[in-house]
């Protein structure tokens, strides 16, 4: 048995430790560019988003302009992708309201896509802005993949430390814990 390391196996072993304590999904990957306090809020099951009127407007954006699409996927613990195509090999697309957050959006897909690919499958990824009828391209490189795993362990760590403070940011105004942020100042 091996009884030493180098100072990258070490980082690499620990990294390895705390990301398996905790489920990574495409989620932790966007709100890991938004707001780190956000991930970790989220990530410890504190979430007041299902009563932001941002997430109505994606549902409405979802069901009346793409209800002919196929159904979403779904797979727990990691993703939840709106609509897939297949006509031209494996699509999954992604239906966001606007391009404020275009970065995290891609960083989410990229996640999505590395996902399928150490499973053995292939695909790429669109996001859907259609109230700007606009679609974004995504696909994964090795510098994509690289960046994935790097974020991974990212999260882990910030996940795993205490909840960062609140800093206001221009995010803060559509984010649904503004009010548990900044109370009466908000
Ligand atoms: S309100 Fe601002 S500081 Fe608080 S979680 Fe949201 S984005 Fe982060």
């Amino acid at each position: 048995m091996k009884t030493w390391f180098t100072m990258d196996e070490m980082t690499n072993e620990q990294d390895e430790a705390v990301q398996s304590d905790i489920s990574i999904t495409g989620i932790h990957f966007q709100y890991y560019l938004v707001c780190h306090r956000k991930l970790w809020l989220y990530s410890h099951n504190i979430r007041f988003e299902s009563e932001h009127e941002n997430v109505h407007i994606g549902r409405f954006l979802h069901k009346d302009r793409y209800k002919r699409e196929k159904k979403e996927i779904t797979i727990p613990g990691a993703m939840a992708v709106d609509f897939i195509r297949t006509s031209d090999g494996l699509e999954l697309c992604e239906i966001k309201k606007s391009k404020r957050l275009e970065p995290a959006h891609k960083l989410q897909m990229m996640f999505y896509l590395s996902y399928l690919k150490e499973r053995g499958v292939s695909a790429r990824g669109t996001i859907v802005y259609p109230l700007m009828n606009r679609r974004e391209p995504v696909t994964l490189d090795e510098d994509g993949i690289m960046r994935v795993n790097s974020v991974k362990t990212e999260i882990a760590k910030i996940v795993t430390n205490e909840l960062p403070p609140p800093v206001r940011m221009k995010s803060c105004r559509k984010c649904a814990y503004e009010d548990f942020c900044f109370g009466d100042a908000a």
